[in-house]
């Protein structure tokens, strides 16, 4: 019986595919696994340093994106100019305690993306500690002339982490206007992270424009605990903040787009992409280096095991995810207006862990087409495809037929997320490596087979 089984799956893959697909995806998992040049650039890209829209290194960055390109022998590489916003943390970041038996005690704290800046004397106000936005409202009179600290964790119980994030990330994006409409002169909120160390994880902030802007940071997961303690046993407790952030006036930066010509279909495009702007904590290994490093691998895969693919594949680089969004939402424009027909879009944006499977925005009839796939992604680790969110930054390409997220093990993306900790040593080159063959090998079988 078992043996039925297996020379119905052979004759299943077999018969749905070519010879040199089955082929060639072997020797793209072999090549990726052994030779590892994404991994080998990220160790590159990782000492440019972060890279923030509009900063310095993230122009850097860009230029080494463009070198890498024209070296492997991309067909065609070009920037696409788009305008980003600005915002630079600066150098002072303290939070300590003024007031209380702890007076003196330093907690690890850095400002959320957006935020502003204090004066050289900081703010200095007691500590309201709120669990969500209801219960901010229910002691709303509370809030006046207070910090309001959100101290709500990441769900723990729950599997998928992304989920998790969901349920906690309203007060990092929400919190210093809902804590400003009660008055309150500053906000932190502990840290959205499943490591339980003291490295703040920060990401964007927004303001309301009819109510007043307000100081808003992350502070360390282990100093929230400390915080929560410290504010019930001692309730007239004061923090002083000091934050030299501040926003600059928009400035000009780039989508890196580079193209491997198809050979019988040029005009039909598939995307392999990531966003190229980091946070400007750690180096943005995992978020989202390392997953953009996958999409540039492709292509030098393709070309140095000579493989041509009948439709294009494009590597894109966005600029601006993290705070803005300004680089997909331009590639979406050029791609409502261009002759080009988009076949799908790949975006990696959720690490570069060991693959589990593609999440696909499409109708179910491609989906099932895509699931067809799985005898050729199995070996590249890829359990399924399922329906799903895509990515940030290809959900504007609206003419494709299908847009897919990879999805690798969510389990430890969020120890590192938005935080210090996002450094190159925090990459496994294995991990990283197979989740490139499995992303190729999509990118090629998209390619080869349409949708
Ligand atoms: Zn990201």
């Amino acid at each position: 019986m078992r043996f039925l089984v297996f020379y119905i799956f052979l004759t299943f893959s077999s018969s749905l595919f070519s010879q040199s697909i089955i082929d060639n995806s072997a020797k793209i998992i072999r090549s990726s696994l052994e030779e590892s040049k994404g991994y080998e650039w990220l160790r590159e890209l990782c000492e440019i340093g972060p890279r923030l829209s509009g900063s310095e290194e993230s122009y850097k960055a860009i230029e080494w994106a463009v070198e890498k390109m024209k070296s492997i022998g991309y067909d065609t590489v070009w920037l696409q100019p788009v305008m980003v916003p600005k915002w630079v943390r600066g150098n002072r970041e303290e939070c300590s305690v003024s007031e209380g038996t702890d007076k003196g005690k330093t907690l690890s704290i850095n400002a959320l993306g957006g935020s502003i800046g204090t004066d050289d004397a900081g703010i200095t106000a007691p500590v309201m500690e709120v669990r969500n936005f209801a219960e901010l409202e229910n002691r709303k009179e509370e809030a006046k002339g207070k910090i309001v600290f959100f101290s709500r964790p990441m769900d723990k119980g729950l599997v998928p982490t992304f989920t998790a994030y969901g349920g906690a990330v309203d007060q990092r994006s929400r919190g210093a206007i809902e804590a400003a409409r009660y008055g309150a002169v500053g906000m932190v909120m502990r840290s959205i992270t499943t490591k339980y160390d003291n490295n703040p994880h920060v990401g964007q902030m927004r303001y309301n424009d009819s109510l007043p802007k307000i100081p808003a940071a992350a502070l360390g997961y282990l100093d929230s605990d400390y915080l929560s303690e410290a504010i019930k046993k001692d309730p007239s407790l004061k923090l002083n903040i000091k934050l030299s952030a501040r926003s600059y006036p928009d400035t000009l930066s780039y989508n890196v787009i580079g193209d491997l010509k198809g050979s019988d279909f040029p005009d039909e495009i598939v995307i392999v992409s990531g966003h190229f702007d980091s946070w400007d904590l750690g180096c943005g290994a995992h978020d989202d280096g390392a997953p953009c490093l996958q999409a540039m691998e492709v292509i030098d895969l393709l070309k140095r095991l000579n493989i041509s693919t009948k439709r294009t594949i494009r590597c894109i680089l966005y600029i601006n995810e993290e705070n803005g969004v300004m680089g997909g939402r331009e590639y979406g424009r050029y791609a409502d207006t261009t002759s080009e027909k988009h076949v799908a879009a790949i975006e990696s944006d959720r690490g570069a862990f060991t693959p589990l499977g593609f999440t696909v925005d499409a109708d179910s009839l491609i989906i099932k087409k895509m699931q067809s796939f799985l005898p050729i992604l199995e070996s590249a680790s890829i359990n399924w495809i399922k329906k799903g969110g895509s990515g940030v930054d290809i959900s504007f390409i609206k003419t494709a037929k299908a847009l897919i997220g990879y999805y690798p093990d969510p389990q430890r993306y969020f120890d590192f997320h938005h935080s210090a900790n996002d450094t190159f040593d925090a990459v496994h080159p294995r991990e990283m490596q197979l989740g490139t063959a499995a992303i190729a090998i999509l990118a090629y079988l998209l390619s080869e087979e349409g949708l």
